[in-house]
């Protein structure tokens, strides 16, 4: 029966040849381990519902040095925290950190702001404007951010472009997640954005509020309450970072081995392309 054979290049998930060609039922030629278990690992009956994308390697390429960028630029806070342990310890020799937290950040939050700008595909498509817009203004006002001194102004001015780099990243993760099979049985997509994005806007809002106050001595407990759960919001943000720099790499990974379907991967009966 020729519908058993595979019509699209399919490497062996053992040793990676090529079984273009070759019987479904099968063994590999070159390991012999059973071609079906090589199409178990890349056939996915869902595939007819993914969405039409122009370059998904390039998105999730996008994602990854976005959420990366993100993570980065949150060394800005250790380095304050770094500073302000430093000032109330008298510890000077700690500050000598604070200099490579903010080049870190510099640097990362210019990688973002490349991945929006280079890497993320044009498309005349609201969704990805918007997240091309939002993404590139976001990382260049988290750069300047990163290039003034460390302070608990600058600091807490960082949850602002912050919050517009997570809703640049969040509909392209969004449309990206199905290609994942790890991914998707995680379900772990748009959930995680919005809890980063909660986790932040309580960062920056409980310490914009304390510098606020800061002035007003009756209200000493008040901002040191504040203070406090800005420094744990804002150390929430940054595990939830790590843990979306860790995802965006499952997507990159399913990007350059993306899922097939029964049609491509075995070629439709009457093997000529319709139009
Ligand atoms: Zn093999």
């Amino acid at each position: 029966m020729a519908v058993t054979t595979i019509r699209h290049s399919l490497p062996c998930t053992k040793c990676g040849y090529d079984l273009e060609g070759l019987e479904a039922r099968g063994v590999c030629p070159e390991c012999g381990t059973p071609i079906v278990e090589s199409l178990t690992a890349r056939l996915d009956a869902s595939t007819a519902r993914f969405e039409d994308m122009p370059n998904p390697r390039r998105v999730a390429g996008t994602v990854f040095l976005g959420s990366l960028g993100a993570l980065g630029g949150s060394c800005i806070l250790l380095a304050l925290l770094i500073d302000l342990v430093a000032e109330s310890t008298g510890t000077t020799e700690l500050r000598t950190a604070v200099t490579p937290l903010r080049n870190t950040a510099l640097v990362t939050t210019a990688i973002g702001f490349l991945g929006f700008a280079l890497v993320l595909p044009w498309r005349r498509e609201q969704r990805f404007m918007r997240a091309k817009a939002l993404g590139t203004v976001g990382f260049l006002a988290w750069c300047a951010a990163a290039l003034v001194d460390v302070s608990t102004v600058s600091t807490t001015y960082c949850a602002l472009p912050a919050t517009l780099v997570l809703f640049a990243i969040a509909p392209l993760l969004r449309a990206l997640a199905p290609r994942s099979r790890a991914y998707r049985n995680a379900r772990a997509t748009a959930q995680r954005v919005e809890g980063l994005l909660l986790s932040n806007g309580l960062a920056g809002g409980a310490s914009a509020t304390a510098l606020f106050f800061a002035d007003a001595p009756d209200l000493s407990g008040l901002t040191g309450t504040l203070r406090a759960i800005a420094l744990a919001a804002g150390l929430l943000t940054i595990v939830g970072l790590a843990y979306l720099v860790l995802n965006a790499a499952w997507l990159v990974r399913a990007s350059l081995k993306p899922l097939l379907s029964v049609e491509e991967t075995f070629g439709r009966p009457d093997s000529s392309k319709p139009g």
